[in-house]
């Protein structure tokens, strides 16, 4: 048989390659992607809906084990959790060390997807303010690119991804390229306007769009400052079209646990004869 020959390989199968895979093949390159972590099978492996009442310490998990064996990954404590702690490595297996006076955790997720498996689905742009603030600290070198070089790269990932958003005019926070935002609950809509009656908050500028939102807005923005409660980027996956657009009634509907859409009914699925 002879050699397979590739006109690319990619290491590691995350967002990074998992992307740069995307791109490469369809501009017609033979790729190859060398994953050093396990397959991932979705129907055994992924637990976003498996109730608390299955798992064996019901979500409180084995804080012991738990210490002993992934301090530093814990440290993601709302993901390294009883429910996912599988999808990042043992940090007793995969010690490192750092610079005294210079901490780093090394959040590692080592399977095919890589953290894409475990990532929160926030998807926000960064602005200058993180671009420079290694700089202005004076930490590392200054990175060579700014906000408006990679600006139209956002909006290409944001068009084929489809990111779910409410544009704000936030300067520390630059808008996007977003699907229709996904609605407040009553508790965040209440949350929201408890902070906006704070006189530390007030609504910048004088855009329509914005005062309509009354989106609040921290007078003193901290260079990595995101904006409390107003902007809600999240991938709403490859541009799933929402439950109008399937006929299925009601308003959009979010699970509780994994903020995914359209998690309706089975039988709303079945009766706009979607299967
Ligand atoms: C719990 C959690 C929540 C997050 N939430 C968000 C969020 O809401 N929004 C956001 O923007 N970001 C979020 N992030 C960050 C985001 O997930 C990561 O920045 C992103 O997934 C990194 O992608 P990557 O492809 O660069 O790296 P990785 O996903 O780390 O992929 C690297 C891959 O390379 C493989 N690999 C490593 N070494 C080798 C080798 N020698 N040979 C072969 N393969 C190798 C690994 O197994 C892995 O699969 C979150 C991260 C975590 C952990």
């Amino acid at each position: 048989m002879p050699t397979p020959r590739y006109d690319a390989v990619i290491i590691g199968s995350g967002i990074t390659g998992g992307w740069a895979a995307k791109e490469l093949t369809e501009k017609g390159l033979n790729t190859l992607i060398l994953e050093a972590g396990r397959p991932i099978t979705p129907e055994k492996d992924y637990v976003e809906h498996v109730p608390v009442w299955e798992l064996r310490y019901r979500d409180w998990d084995d804080r012991k084990e738990r210490q002993a064996t992934q301090p530093i990954q814990r440290e993601c404590y709302y993901a390294c959790d009883e429910f996912s702690n599988k999808f990042f490595v043992k940090d007793s297996d995969n010690p490192y060390t750092s610079e005294p006076g210079k901490p780093f955790s090394w959040i590692k997720g080592r399977q095919v997807g890589g953290k894409s498996i475990t990532w929160g689905r926030q998807s926000y742009r960064w602005s200058d303010l993180d671009f420079e603030a290694n700089a202005k600290e004076g930490i590392a070198i200054d990175w060579p690119i700014r906000y408006a070089d990679i600006a139209p790269w956002y909006d290409y990932v944001e068009e084929f991804a489809g990111i779910s958003g409410q544009a704000e005019g936030l300067p520390q926070l630059p808008d996007g390229k977003f699907l229709p935002p996904m609605e407040m609950t009553c508790v965040e809509q209440d949350f929201r306007d408890a902070l906006f009656q704070q006189p530390e908050f007030h609504t910048a500028g004088g855009d329509e769009d914005r005062q309509a939102h009354r989106a609040p807005v921290q007078r003193c923005a901290q260079p990595d400052f995101r904006s409390v409660v107003a902007p809600r980027h999240r991938s709403a996956g490859n541009r799933r079209p929402d439950q109008k657009s399937l006929g299925i009634p009601g308003p959009n509907r979010f699970c509780l646990r994994c903020d995914a859409r359209i998690h309706a009914h089975p039988a709303e699925f079945r009766d706009a004869g979607i299967s």
